[in-house]
């Protein structure tokens, strides 16, 4: 899946959910933060396993939990958007890396034919299959692309919120660099 949308698509859920909108952009870049592994020439493989994806973030939660009740917002936030991440590369990853080498998949496929009357099949397809090393992605893959042009059409038709969240997107972006929120 491309950055733009392993960016997108956690940041409109937790802004639906009502999530307080500073912490949610603080946060937003841990959400492409994994295929920087593709740095070490393994990627979807280093920082797409469970020990930064799960046992580092469950490591800070319980931190949080036990001594700073303050953070728990933010160590949440830190879980989600890691773990968002790989749910939207479940095409196929390394999640047992070092352990396990090879890499897990679940492609859901559904299928709709007019045949004889209306017929869905839903099936899906997983399990393991040797590490492949996958190239770097397009930064706008045709679905990405698609969900923007879909979120433009959104934006138009919400004009009158969608101006208002811009324009305190912009007051938040402003408060990180002046110093005040
Ligand atoms: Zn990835």
């Amino acid at each position: 899946m491309d950055p733009v949308l392993h960016l997108l698509l956690p940041v409109l859920f937790l802004l639906a959910m009502r999530i307080d909108m500073r912490k949610v952009l603080m946060f937003a870049p841990l959400a492409i933060f994994p295929d920087f592994d593709a740095v070490f020439e393994l990627h979807r493989a280093v920082f797409h396993s469970f020990i930064p994806i799960l046992i580092l973030p469950i490591g800070l939660i319980i931190f949080s939990k036990l001594k700073r009740p303050e953070w728990m917002l933010s160590a949440l936030l830190v879980q989600f958007f890691l773990a968002s991440h790989i749910v939207l590369d479940l095409g196929g990853v390394a999640f047992l890396w070092p352990f396990v080498k090879d890499q897990m998949f679940f492609d859901p496929v559904v299928n709709f034919n007019l045949q004889g009357g209306v017929n869905f099949v839903i099936h899906f397809d997983y399990g393991w299959r040797p590490y492949v090393p996958m190239a770097t992605t397009d930064f706008v893959s045709e679905t990405g692309f698609a969900m923007i042009f879909l979120g433009m059409l959104v934006g138009i038709v919400f004009r009158r919120e969608a101006w208002a969240s811009i324009r305190e997107m912009g007051r938040i972006v402003r408060g990180f660099f002046t110093g005040r929120a």
